[in-house]
């Protein structure tokens, strides 16, 4: 009887349990076993892994965070590391495996796949950083979290005339920021992927202050800096407040954007793929990732995806200024 593992790498995501329960479920359904391994690649080089069956994912679909943990093992980015992956996966009679990470958990599913032992990646992180994938499992939830924390914000932006600048994750990916900002009517949203200047935010603000509105929402995607040299999302309130005269205050979300339940979305989506790679597998196919398409559920070669350029989606950026004024 055929045996795949499963296992969760890089940063966590909501929705990565969903894809968990639809891997073992497939792959159950095809009558196969089930390994889950603990912590990533780290739990695989530690043997720490465990039987599962139908009723190890029962009460998850809905829950946050990963059942099977994650970690980054700085071992697996050499070949030695990878070689003693390998010897794991034959010592614990693992045919095949599927790994729920970024980019870097990509690269290792690849180097264990060439040595052998058929991995299959699915695209899981908030960031949505992925270019091979139009989503990643994780980033509708993101978006969603911020949305319902920016919509609290407004209510007291709103009842103190006051700017909201709200920091949020995606340091190289400006994904969470636009789809946030355009929900949450953000009269400026700050991407990596756009330059941007303090001037063009304050006088876009001014020119709002003279059509009668009062309160403002500026969303920061994290670690972008202005074409005037204004980094934090502090530093930002401050100028804003000084040239604008409106109260300004800053707020960073942090790690809440990484937690909650996922959407619907998120877990129809997590489901497809998860199913998606046993059927990889169960055919003795490897070394692809499990990506959204146009709308479609497809594979890729994984150098192939990782070769792949993000584009960044300009029109909707445009779309977003035109209709926050
Ligand atoms: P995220 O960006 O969402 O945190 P990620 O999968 O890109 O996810 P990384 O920390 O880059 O996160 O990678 C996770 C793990 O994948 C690493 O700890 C390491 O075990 C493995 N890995 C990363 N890069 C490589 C590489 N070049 N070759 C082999 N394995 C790698």
């Amino acid at each position: 009887q055929k045996a795949i593992g499963v296992l969760t790498s890089g940063g966590d995501a909501p929705g990565m349990n969903s894809a968990i329960r639809a891997v073992v479920r497939a792959a159950l359904h095809k009558n196969m076993r089930v390994i889950g391994i603990r912590r990533g690649y780290s739990g695989l080089l530690a043997h720490d892994m465990f039987e599962m069956n139908l009723r190890s994912v029962s009460d998850t679909l809905h829950r946050g965070g990963t059942m099977l943990y994650s970690a980054r093992c700085p071992e697996f980015r050499d070949d030695k590391g990878v070689e003693r992956g390998k010897e794991a996966c034959l010592q614990a009679g693992i045919d095949g495996l599927v790994v729920i990470g970024g980019d870097g958990s990509f690269r290792g599913a690849r180097d264990l796949s060439l040595k052998g032992i058929p991995c299959i990646g699915l695209p899981g992180t908030i960031d949505n950083d992925i270019a091979s994938s139009d989503y990643t499992i994780g980033f509708d939830t993101a978006v969603n979290t911020v949305m319902d924390m920016v919509d609290k914000l407004r209510d007291t932006s709103q009842s103190h005339d006051r700017c909201s600048i709200v920091e949020v994750m995606g340091r190289r990916c400006g994904d969470i920021a636009l789809h946030a900002g355009i929900a949450c009517g953000a009269v400026s949203i700050l991407v990596p992927e756009v330059p941007f200047s303090i001037d063009a935010i304050v006088e876009k603000m001014q020119r709002t202050l003279r059509t009668g509105k009062k309160h403002f929402i500026v969303i920061v995607a994290e670690g972008v800096t202005s074409s005037d040299g204004v980094g934090t999302v502090h530093d930002i309130a401050e100028e804003i407040e000084a040239r604008t005269g409106v109260e300004s205050r800053a707020t960073v979300l942090g790690h809440v954007q990484r937690g909650g339940a996922p959407t619907a979305r998120e877990r129809v989506l997590a489901s497809e793929m998860g199913y998606h790679a046993v059927e990889l597998l169960e055919k003795g196919i490897g070394n692809r990732v499990v990506v959204c398409h146009e709308n479609k559920i497809v594979d890729y070669e994984i150098l192939e995806a990782l070769s792949m350029k993000k584009e960044f989606n300009r029109h909707l950026y445009d779309i977003a200024d035109a209709i926050s004024i």
